[in-house]
C-alpha cells in the first residue's frame, strides 16, 4: 500500500479572480506559455492562453476533489464509453467556475472579443449522436450532483468527419481536433498499461478447465496512455476526469526490431498500435463488423479495468472491497467485453475463484441499452472473438454454461428459450452476443425512456427479463441545463433570472415558476423577443455559411439529428413538396411563411441516407428559387451538425421535428434541448416525446401518428403502403414529382429506387404516418398565427421540461443503480 496524499504539501495559494488580474495572467500565459508578445498574438494564440488560465483555475478544485474522494472513502463511479461527443469546453469551463463576466472584461481590457476566442476552439466530436452526447452531459452532471466520476474511453485522432456540400451532396472530410494541441488535456506517462490480443491459453489449475486459474500469453501488445480533461461541475462543485487512452506500439520489441534492421517491420508494428486511437467508427445503428472495432473495445475496456484495479489496490490493498467502492457502469454494450475482463483479472491475476470473481462482476457492473434496432445489437463472430481474445472466449462459455444451467433446472427453460438467451448465437454463423453478456454481467440493465424500457422488456430482452425480473429499469435521458440552456441562450436567462429568480439554475425543477406568467402578455412579448434574436442569429448564420437568404419572422421549423430512415428526415421533405404544391394551387390562402432547417450527417456507408441528403439539397433549389412561392417556404440543409451547431440552431427554433416511426427512438435528447428552449414539438409517441407530453401537458405538443404498438401490430399483420399511397392525393403526387425528376431534372431516376422502397415494403411506416403528419403541421399552422395561442405554449414548453435535466437523470442512476454520491 501507498502512502495515502500529503495534503499539507499541497500549495493553499489563493487565486485572483479580478478582471485585471486576469487579463494579466492571460498575457503571463501568452508570453511564457505559447512564447508569443501581445502585439504579435494571432486570435488562435490568445484562444490557448484563455484556455490555460481557465485550466489553472480548474486545477486547484480537481485535486481537491480527487482528495477529498480519497480520504472520504467514497464509491466512485466509472462511467465506460466509446464515444463522448464533448464539442467546446471553454463556455462550459468559465461559466460553470462563475468566471464568465470576469474573463470577458480581462479579454476586453486587452482588446480581445471573448466568442471570437471561444469560437476558435475545435468542436471535440468523438461521437456520433445522442449517445455520446449523453457521455458528455452525464460528465458534467456527475460532477455537478457531486458524484465521484471517471470517464473512460478513446482519445481519436480523428473525431465524426467533417461534413461539406458537394452539389447536395454530402462529402466526408477527416477531422482534425488535434492538429493545434488541445489545451484542456494533460498526459499522463505513469499511467499507462500494456493491453494484448491473440496469443495462446495455457491452464494453471491442477485439473485445468476453462474456469480455472489460467495464464494467457497474448501474441501481440500494445501500450495504453491516459490523456486526462478535468470536467468541470456547476459552481465548481466538484472537477472530475475524463480519461482518454491513446495507443502506442511496445517499445522494447520497437528497439529489438530496430537492432535487428527490421526497420519495416518495427513501423508497422508501430502504425499497427496507433491505429487503434485513430479513428473513430462513424457508424450509428450499424455494426461496424470490423476487427478494429472490436480490437478498439477491448482496448478501452481493458485499460480502464487495469486503472480501476491499480486505484483501488493502491488505496485499499486488496479487491475484496472492490464491489463496495466501485460501480462501473457501461454505455451500450461497446464495453461490454469489461465483464469478460473482469473475471480474467479477478480468475487469472487476482487468483479468486470462478463463483466469487463471478458474484463480484455483477455487483459492479451495471449496463444501458440504446437501441432495440436489430441490425445495432452488437455480436461478433465466434473465430474472430477466439482469435483475439482466446482467454474472454473461454470465459465466455464458462459464463454461458453457468446460466444456462440456472435457467434449465431452476426456471425450466424450454429449448427456444435457451436459445435466446445464450451467449452464442448458434443459427448460422455462430456469434457472440455482446448484450446477453452485457446482460448477464450486471445487476442493473436500464432503459433510457419508460417506452424504451417497457419494449425491451417484451421484446429483446423478453426471456432475459423473465429469468432475472428485477434487473431491468428505466432512466430517462436528459440534457445538462448548463450548456443546453445558460449557455446556449444568455438572453432567456436573464429574462429568467429576472422573472423568477436564480433558483432554476441551482435546479431546473424550478423552472415551473414560470408558468404562471404564460398567460401574461408582457412576459410573452419579451420572450418572443428573445426567440426573434435566436433566430436573427440562426439567419446571420445560414446567411455566411450558405448565402441564403431566410426571413426571421417565419416559422423556424427544425429537424436536427444523424440522418437515418428511422428518423423520417424523408417524411419531412416529403411533407414539404406536398406543401409546396398547395401552395402553388393555392395562391390565394393565407399560408403560414416557414423555413424548413435540416442538418445531420449520414453514415458514410448508408446509401439512403446520403441519398436523403441530396433529395432535401434538391428539393431546396427548386422550392428556394420558385418565385410562385413568394417565400412563403424555404429549405435549408445546414451542412456539418456538430454541438457548436446546434448550440446555435436549438435556441432558435419555433417548431421541433421529432417525427420517428413510433418504438425505434429509444429516447431522444434532442427532443429535450428543443422543448427547454422554449420551440413546441410535433412529433410521434415515441421514445422521450411521450413523457416530454406528459410533462408540458397535451395542449402544449402537437403529436400526430402511429403508436408503437400499432406499429408492430400493422408490422405482423401486414402493412400495405401501395394501397395507402393509392388513397392519399397529395402523398401520391408528391411522390410521383419525386420519382419523374421534377427536382432532379439532370438525373431524373436518381431518386426512384428510393421512393420504389415506400411502395414495396416502407419499412419505417412513412406512408401510413403521412395524412396524419401534414394535418398535423396545418394545426401548427393556426397556432402560430395566433399569437396569443403560441406563446403560452412554448412558455410552458420551458416551465415544464426542467424534469429532463441530466441532474436529475444521474441523481436516479446515482441512488438507484450506482448507490453512490451524496
Ligand atoms: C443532442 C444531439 C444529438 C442527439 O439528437 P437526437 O435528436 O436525440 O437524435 C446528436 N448530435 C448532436 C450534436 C447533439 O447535440
Amino acid at each position: 500500500m501507498t502512502k495515502p496524499i500529503q495534503t499539507d504539501a499541497l500549495p493553499p495559494e489563493p487565486r485572483n479572480f479580478t478582471p485585471e488580474d486576469l487579463g494579466a495572467e492571460i498575457v503571463r500565459r501568452l508570453t511564457y506559455s505559447i512564447g508569443k508578445d501581445p502585439s504579435s498574438a494571432k486570435p488562435n494564440d490568445w484562444m490557448k492562453a484563455t484556455a490555460y488560465v481557465i485550466r489553472d483555475h480548474i486545477i486547484d478544485k480537481w485535486m481537491e476533489s480527487t482528495r477529498q474522494t480519497y480520504e472520504s472513502g467514497e464509491k466512485r463511479v466509472y462511467y465506460l464509453s466509446l464515444e463522448f461527443l464533448i464539442g467546446r469546453l471553454m463556455r462550459d469551463a468559465v461559466s460553470n467556475l462563475g468566471l464568465l463576466d470576469e474573463i470577458r472584461e480581462a479579454l476586453d481590457t486587452i482588446g480581445v472579443d471573448f466568442d471570437a476566442v471561444a469560437s476558435l476552439e475545435p468542436d471535440a466530436a468523438l461521437g456520433n449522436g445522442g449517445l455520446g452526447r449523453l457521455a458528455a452531459c452525464f460528465m458534467e452532471s456527475m460532477a455537478t450532483v457531486d458524484v465521484p466520476a471517471y470517464g473512460y474511453g478513446i482519445r481519436y485522432v480523428h473525431g465524426l468527419f467533417r461534413q461539406q456540400m458537394s452539389d447536395g451532396w454530402q462529402v466526408e472530410l477527416p477531422e482534425t481536433w488535434l492538429a493545434h494541441g488541445n489545451p484542456w488535456e494533460f498526459e499522463r506517462q505513469e499511467s499507462s498499461y500494456e493491453v494484448g490480443f491473440g496469443g495462446t491459453v495455457e491452464a494453471l489449475g491442477e485439473n485445468g478447465g476453462e474456469t480455472q486459474r489460467c495464464s494467457w500469453k497474448p501474441q501481440e501488445r500494445v501500450i495504453a496512455t491516459a490523456f486526462d480533461t478535468p470536467v468541470v461541475g456547476w459552481k465548481a462543485k466538484r472537477v472530475n476526469t475524463l480519461r482518454l487512452w491513446t495507443a502506442e506500439p511496445i517499445d522494447p520489441i520497437l528497439l529489438d526490431a530496430f537492432n535487428a534492421g527490421d526497420h519495416m517491420g518495427a513501423l508497422r508494428e508501430s502504425n499497427k498500435a496507433e491505429t487503434l486511437a485513430r479513428v473513430l467508427y462513424p457508424a450509428d445503428g450499424t455494426p461496424a463488423g470490423q476487427e478494429l472495432r472490436l480490437r478498439q473495445e477491448y482496448f478501452f475496456s481493458a485499460a480502464s479495468l487495469q486503472d480501476i484495479l491499480r486505484r483501488h489496490i493502491q488505496q485499499y490493498g486488496d479487491l475484496r472491497s472492490l464491489p463496495d467502492k466501485v460501480a462501473i457502469q457501461l454505455n451500450d454494450t461497446h464495453p461490454a467485453i469489461a465483464v469478460a475482463e473482469m473475471m480474467r483479472l479477478l480468475i487469472d491475476i487476482h487468483a479468486f475463484d470462478f463463483d466469487e470473481a463471478w458474484e463480484m462482476t455483477q455487483q459492479i457492473f451495471s449496463y444501458t441499452n440504446h437501441t432495440l434496432l436489430p441490425e445495432a445489437l452488437e455480436s461478433w463472430p465466434v473465430p474472430l472473438f477466439e482469435r483475439l481474445l482466446p482467454r474472454h472466449m473461454q470465459l465466455v462459455y464458462a459464463i454461458n454454461a453457468k446460466i444456462l444451467r440456472y435457467a434449465w433446472k431452476e426456471k425450466s427453460y424450454n429449448d427456444d428459450q435457451i436459445r435466446s438467451i445464450s451467449l452464442i448465437q448458434e443459427d448460422g454463423e455462430r456469434r457472440v452476443r455482446m448484450g446477453n453478456l452485457a446482460f448477464f454481467g450486471s445487476h442493473s440493465i436500464n432503459g433510457v425512456s419508460a417506452l424504451h424500457t417497457d419494449l425491451m422488456k417484451r421484446t429483446v430482452f423478453h426471456d432475459l427479463h423473465t429469468l432475472f425480473p428485477d434487473r431491468i429499469n428505466n432512466k430517462t435521458n436528459g440534457i445538462t441545463p448548463r450548456r443546453w440552456l445558460m449557455q446556449c441562450n444568455p438572453d432567456l436567462v436573464s429574462l429568467l433570472r429576472e422573472t423568477i429568480g436564480d433558483g432554476f439554475m441551482d435546479d431546473a425543477g424550478k423552472l415551473s415558476e414560470l408558468d404562471k406568467y404564460a398567460d401574461d402578455s408582457e412576459f410573452q412579448a419579451r420572450f418572443a423577443a428573445v426567440k426573434r434574436e435566436n433566430k436573427v442569429r440562426l439567419a446571420n448564420l445560414v446567411s455566411r455559411r450558405m448565402g441564403l437568404r431566410v426571413d426571421p419572422s417565419a416559422m423556424f421549423d427544425i429537424q436536427i439529428k444523424r440522418i437515418h430512415e428511422y428518423k423520417r428526415q424523408l417524411l419531412n421533405i416529403v411533407e414539404a413538396i406536398a406543401h409546396y404544391s398547395q401552395i402553388r394551387t393555392h395562391p390565394e390562402r393565407d399560408w403560414v411563411p416557414r423555413v424548413k432547417f435540416f442538418a445531420g450527417k449520414a453514415a458514410p456507408s448508408y446509401h439512403n441516407a446520403k441519398l436523403i441528403i441530396k433529395l432535401i439539397n434538391d428539393v431546396a433549389r427548386v422550392i428556394n428559387n420558385d418565385p410562385a412561392v413568394r417565400g412563403l417556404l424555404k429549405i435549408a440543409f445546414v451542412p456539418n451538425y456538430n454541438v457548436s451547431l446546434a448550440e446555435v440552431m436549438v435556441p432558435a427554433a419555433d417548431l421541433s421535428e421529432q417525427i420517428s416511426t413510433a418504438g425505434m427512438e429509444a429516447s431522444g435528447t434532442g427532443n429535450m434541448k428543443f422543448a427547454l428552449n422554449g420551440a413546441l414539438t410535433i412529433g410521434t409517441l415515441d421514445g422521450a416525446n411521450v413523457e416530454i407530453k406528459e410533462h408540458v401537458g397535451d395542449d402544449n405538443i402537437v403529436i400526430f401518428g402511429l403508436t408503437a404498438d400499432e406499429v408492430a401490430e400493422r408490422r405482423a399483420n401486414g402493412h400495405d403502403p401501395r394501397a395507402i399511397i393509392e388513397s392519399s392525393r397529395d402523398l401520391a403526387q408528391a411522390l410521383e414529382a419525386i420519382s419523374s425528376g421534377v427536382f432532379s431534372q439532370d438525373d431524373p431516376d436518381r431518386f426512384k429506387d428510393l421512393v420504389q422502397g415506400l411502395y414495396d415494403h416502407d419499412w419505417f411506416m412513412l406512408t401510413a404516418d403521412f395524412d396524419a403528419y401534414a394535418a398535423a403541421q396545418r394545426r401548427v399552422d393556426e397556432l402560430y398565427m395566433d399569437e396569443a395561442a403560441w406563446y403560452p405554449k412554448t412558455i410552458r414548453n420551458t416551465a415544464h421540461t426542467g424534469w429532463f435535466s441530466s441532474d436529475r437523470t444521474i441523481r436516479q442512476y446515482a441512488s438507484e443503480i450506482w448507490k453512490a454520491g451524496s
